[in-house]
C-alpha cells in the first residue's frame, strides 16, 4: 500500500466529547515531517452519555456530517461513539484505510518519556495512572478501550502531556516532602508536552537560531502553563502534581499556598470535593473577575474585577518568566502559542513591556499584526527573540503515531 492510501486518526477524549482529526499520508519515507501528513477532516462527537452528536468539518470549515442519535446503556457510550465515528471515517475515505489511531492521554505517570503503542500490559499501567489524574485519565482510557473493541485491527499509540517534561532534571521533579511520596509518584509531572514538544519540532525550521538555546515557552489558553527549554529539551515547567499548578487560567487557581486548603478544610470545614470544585472550576480568571474565564470577554469588560483578574494573570506570567530565565541561567527566546497566547497582542505586549529588564524589546506593529503564522515580534535590536508559534497538539500525535506505524522511523 503506499503511502496516500493511509490514514491516520487522532483522538482527544474527554467525558462528554471526543475531539478528532483525521490525517492521510502524503508521503512515508522514513524521516517523518510535517509536509508528510495532510488534514482530511476534523470535528467532534460531543453530548456522549446524554445527547450524542457527530460534526466533521473539512479542512475549509465546511460541515460534512452533522448527526444526533439517542445515547445508549450506560458504559456504552464511548463504544458507540467511536463505531459511528471510525464507520463515517471508513466511508468517506476513498481509497485510503485507517491504520492507526494516536490518543492524547494526560498521564504518562514516571515512566512513559516518549509516545507508545498500546498493548495490554500498557493498558494495565496506564490504569494505575487514573489516581494521578482522575478526571482526565479515564476518558482517554475509555476511548482506548472502546477502540479496542469495535476496531482490534487498529494500531494505536498513546502521547502523553507528561511526557516531554520526563527528562527535567531532578530539582525540577521533587517536593520537599519525604522521599516516599516521591517513590509513591508524588511528582513535578509538568503537562502541555504535546504543545510543548510541537515547539520544539517546529523551532529549527521557525527559529533556527533559538533551536539550540535557552528558551521559555508560555502556552497561554483556557489551560496555561510555561515550559523552560534548553537545547528543545524541557528543564522545567510551572505544572507540577496536577495540571492545577503555576499560572492562573480560565477556571483553575494556579500556584496556591497550601496552607489556604488546610485553612478550608479544617477552619470551614469543606470536604474534598467542595475544594476539588473551588480549585478547578471557580477560580483563576473566572473566580477573580467574577465576571468570564474567556480572556477576549475579560478585554472587553468595564468591570474593574476583569481588568484585576488580567492584572493578576500578567504578573504570574512575568514572575515565572523571570523564575523559568533564572532555572536556564539565561534567556534567548521567549515563545507564546495557544489561543490567549496567539490571539491576545493585549497580553503579549504587556508582558514584554514588563521584562524589558531582561533585554526584551518588542516590535509593536508586528505585535499587533492578526495573521495565524509564525512570526517573530521582537525588534532586530532585541536581546531575547520573541516569537509566536501556533500550537498544534493534534499533528505531534499524527506525527508520533506515524513514527509509530513506520518501522525505523525517525
Ligand atoms: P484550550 O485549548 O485549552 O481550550 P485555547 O488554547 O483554545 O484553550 O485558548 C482559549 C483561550 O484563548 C480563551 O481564554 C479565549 O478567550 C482566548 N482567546 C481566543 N481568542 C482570543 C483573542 N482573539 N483575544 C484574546 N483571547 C483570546
Amino acid at each position: 500500500m503506499s503511502g496516500e492510501n493511509r490514514a491516520m486518526l487522532v483522538l482527544n477524549a474527554g467525558s462528554s466529547s471526543i475531539k478528532f482529526e483525521l490525517y492521510t499520508v502524503v508521503d512515508e519515507d522514513r524521516i517523518i515531517t510535517d509536509e508528510d501528513l495532510e488534514q482530511r477532516f476534523e470535528g467532534q462527537v460531543e453530548g456522549i452519555g446524554t445527547a450524542p452528536r457527530l460534526i466533521a468539518r473539512d479542512p475549509d470549515g465546511h460541515i460534512l456530517i452533522d448527526e444526533r442519535w439517542a445515547p445508549g446503556p450506560p458504559g456504552t457510550n464511548h463504544q458507540v461513539a467511536l463505531k459511528r465515528l471510525t464507520t463515517w471515517i471508513d466511508d468517506n475515505l476513498g481509497d485510503a484505510q485507517l491504520i492507526g489511531v494516536g490518543h492524547r492521554v494526560v498521564h504518562g505517570g514516571p515512566v512513559y518519556s516518549t509516545p507508545v503503542v498500546i498493548t495490554p500490559e500498557v493498558l494495565e499501567v496506564l490504569r494505575t495512572y487514573i489516581s494521578l489524574a482522575p478526571l482526565h485519565q479515564p476518558h482517554s482510557l475509555a476511548a482506548i478501550e472502546a477502540i479496542l473493541y469495535t476496531r482490534p485491527d487498529l494500531l494505536q499509540v498513546a502521547c502523553f502531556d507528561t511526557a516531554f517534561h520526563r527528562n527535567h532534571p531532578i530539582v525540577a521533579d521533587q517536593y520537599a516532602i519525604p522521599r516516599e511520596y516521591y517513590e509513591q509518584g508524588v511528582r513535578r509531572y509538568g503537562f502541555h508536552g504535546l504543545s510543548y514538544a510541537y515547539i520544539a519540532h517546529v523551532l529549527p525550521i521557525v527559529a533556527p537560531d533559538l533551536s539550540e538555546g535557552r528558551v521559555v515557552v508560555a502556552h497561554l489558553g483556557s489551560g496555561a502553563s510555561m515550559c523552560a527549554m534548553k537545547a528543545r529539551q524541557s528543564i522545567d515547567s510551572t505544572m507540577g502534581f496536577s495540571a492545577l499548578d503555576g499560572l492562573p487560567m480560565g477556571t483553575r487557581s494556579g500556584n496556591i499556598d497550601p496552607g489556604v486548603l488546610l485553612y478550608w478544610i479544617q477552619e470551614l470545614g469543606m470536604d474534598v470535593k467542595q475544594v476539588e470544585t473551588l480549585l478547578y472550576r471557580q477560580s483563576g480568571l473566572l473566580g477573580l473577575s467574577g465576571v468570564s474565564n474567556d480572556m477576549r470577554l475579560l478585554e472587553h469588560s468595564d468591570d474593574p474585577n476583569a481588568a484585576e483578574a488580567i492584572d493578576y494573570f500578567i504578573y504570574r506570567i512575568n514572575r515565572e518568566l523571570g523564575a523559568l530565565a533564572a532555572a536556564l541561567g539565561g534567556l534567548d527566546g521567549l515563545i507564546f502559542t495557544a489561543g490567549i497566547g496567539e490571539n491576545s497582542a493585549m497580553v503579549r505586549e504587556r508582558v514584554c513591556t514588563l521584562a524589558t529588564w531582561m533585554g526584551i524589546e518588542l516590535d509593536e506593529v508586528a505585535n499587533l499584526h492578526r495573521a495565524k503564522s509564525n512570526r517573530c515580534i521582537s525588534t532586530d535590536g532585541s536581546a531575547v527573540q520573541v516569537w509566536i508559534i501556533p500550537t498544534d497538539e493534534e499533528k505531534m500525535i499524527a506525527l508520533d503515531t506515524l513514527r509509530a506505524v513506520i518501522p525505523g522511523a525517525q
